[in-house]
């Protein structure tokens, strides 16, 4: 039987009718929760996740707007009139495998899961209570590398918006089920070519002028540079090319190189720092260099109003949410030492790809962490046992949880119109 809710209904009318529609919509999500992690299909190239998310909301009688903003796999659906706008975020890109192909090493199929369930939930929440105020499902693509939020913010996607929620998995967090405010790194990456001369390695060596011992150099450097940086800095590169031949001097040598920092200001200047060490590099071989940066995925800012409410929904359930990691460093004793670096070590490794910080620097935002149950000698994602495990239906059954949390969030944001300034007060004050 269809239960109609007041405007004013309280937390736990809210959490019922979220529970009634979990339990109407959990095949339909299960389905295409599947469809996404069976074909996983890499950046801008997300064609079938975009078609099967689609038809699923048209069948469900939504209008949704395909190949939104511009960009092939992004796509946007609206429910609801007047007062606020409450925004989730469905990525559902994949990551290349070492053997062949692709997989959900990320598990961005329940990313996708979770924010369909929250706009579902949402909007039911919506027609029931007849509130002003609107959601909006967007799709987007493109998060692992090539920065789909970035087109969708440049687009205007979040023009208006009062609120961007999604929810990440994860493996193990000290024995959580999740975290509401994580602490994310700010990244951006470079592909370096080395100039140099090709020549014969045995009659003439001294007629070439060696890219690949740019490259060495410049790993030399990066690497004596490390010991100088804070704990919050990360510098990762591979070699993606050594030469032709050993006979060959090399005339081009390759690197590409990731850089993160706590802030887009940290990672500035470690940018700059590892300018340094790279031309340094070509200095000393006799090499010309190129630099292309890519375009910076921002630190995450969290916004504890709307993460307050998110944590508090989650905990309602019986879900053991972190609401922030600093919440578990407590007191000045030798074993809070332990607990500092424990805490520490585990928000730089949840630090794994954060598009979302991007939106975040635009309008109010969350982005938690929530895991799900990974046999052991998973070391997180990333991995081909996270792939895995982000297929099951244990999985399945947590991100649906997420998908109620992040529901409860954004329909509190819909309904209080002082809880929705209250975040923008925050995030202004940031
Ligand atoms: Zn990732
Ligand atoms: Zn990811």
């Amino acid at each position: 039987m269809r239960t109609i809710i007041p405007a004013q209904a309280g937390l736990g009318q809210v959490q019922d009718k979220i529970d009634d529609l979990a339990d109407n919509h959990k095949d339909n999500l299960w389905r295409v929760n599947k469809q996404i992690h069976g074909n996983p299909e890499p950046h801008y190239e997300e064609v079938q996740a975009h078609d099967n998310i689609c038809g699923l909301l048209e069948s469900l009688g939504y209008t949704v707007t395909p190949h939104a903003y511009g960009v092939s796999t992004a796509f946007q659906v609206d429910f609801g009139t007047g007062g606020g706008l409450v925004s989730y975020n469905a990525e559902y890109d994949a990551l290349p495998c070492e053997s062949d192909g692709y997989h959900h090493a990320c598990g961005h199929n329940l990313i996708a899961t979770s924010s369909i369930a929250a706009f579902l939930f949402t909007a039911g929440l919506i027609k029931d209570t007849g509130i002003q105020g609107r959601v909006r499902l967007l799709g987007t693509p493109a998060e692992e590398s090539g920065g789909g939020k970035i087109d969708l913010i440049e687009a205007g996607a979040y023009r208006g918006v009062d609120a961007s929620l999604m929810a990440h998995p994860s493996n193990d967090i000290e024995s959580f089920d999740g975290i509401s405010c994580p602490k994310t790194l700010a990244i951006n990456s470079v592909k370096i070519k080395f100039h140099g001369k090709e020549a014969h390695a045995a009659a003439s060596p001294w007629a070439g002028i060696n890219a690949l011992d740019a490259v060495v150099a410049t790993y030399n450097n990066i690497a004596m540079l490390r010991q100088q940086l804070p704990l919050t800095e990360r510098v990762h590169s591979i070699i993606s090319n050594g030469g032709e031949r050993p006979n060959i001097i090399p005339g081009l040598a390759e690197m590409e190189l990731y850089a993160r920092a706590a802030t887009d200001a940290e990672l500035e200047t470690l940018c700059k720092r590892l300018e340094g060490c790279i031309h340094g590099g070509a200095q000393a071989a006799g090499c010309k260099v190129e630099l292309t940066w890519d375009r910076a995925y921002k630190n995450l800012r969290n916004n504890e109003t709307i993460a307050r409410v998110f944590t508090d929904s989650m905990r309602a359930m019986g879900r053991t949410f972190q609401h922030k990691l600093e919440d578990n460093i407590g007191g000045s004793t030798d074993q809070g030492s332990v607990s500092l670096f424990k805490s520490v070590a585990a928000w730089l490794y949840l630090k794994i790809c954060l598009l979302l910080g991007n939106v975040t620097h635009e309008i109010p935002g969350i982005h938690p962490m929530f895991v799900i149950p990974t046999p052991g000698g998973v070391t997180g994602p990333h991995t081909p046992g996270f792939a895995e495990a982000a297929g099951t239906y244990d999985s399945f059954l947590r991100a649906l949880d997420v998908g109620k949390g992040l529901a409860i969030a954004g329909y509190q944001i819909l309904a209080d119109p002082q809880l929705r300034q209250q975040a923008w007060n925050e995030h202004a004050n940031k």
